[in-house]
């Protein structure tokens, strides 16, 4: 159910190299097929946090935190996953296509979802505080 077609998001994948992504914010060396550092999830002081640029995802022995780029964004930065594509996707210098969800058209169903809601309620309300009945 995302908003951002899923091309996108594979051209925002294919575009981020998650080790440069990683690398802005752990110190990360090269261990064989991957790359290792010291996990900024969890405090430790010897490396179990592993990138693994083939796949594009990161894994923390120590902590279990995994996931991929998208999650790395969303974890750090405390975003959703739409905002966090949309932060890579800026960085790589993709255009998310507005048809496909800008903000304001998404600001716009959540407003006409709360309104649905709230006349719900408010019928519900109005049932429950009638007096009378036999
Ligand atoms: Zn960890």
């Amino acid at each position: 159910m995302s908003r951002i077609p899923d091309e996108i998001i594979q051209q925002v994948r294919d575009r981020i190299d998650v080790v440069e992504l990683v690398g802005r914010s752990v110190a990360l060396k090269r261990a064989g097929r991957s790359y290792k550092g010291l996990c900024p999830f969890h405090h430790e002081k010897t490396p179990s946090f592993h990138v693994n640029p083939d796949r594009g995802t990161f894994y923390c022995f120590g902590c279990h935190e995994g996931g991929d780029i998208f999650h790395f964004v969303q974890k750090t930065e405390g975003l959703g996953f739409l905002e966090a594509v949309r932060s890579l996707a800026r960085d790589g210098g993709i255009t998310i296509p507005e048809s496909s969800g800008g903000e304001s058209g998404l600001a716009e169903r959540i407003h006409k979802a709360n309104e649905l809601l709230q006349a719900s309620f408010r019928r519900e309300l109005l049932r429950e505080d009638c007096p009378g009945g036999p």
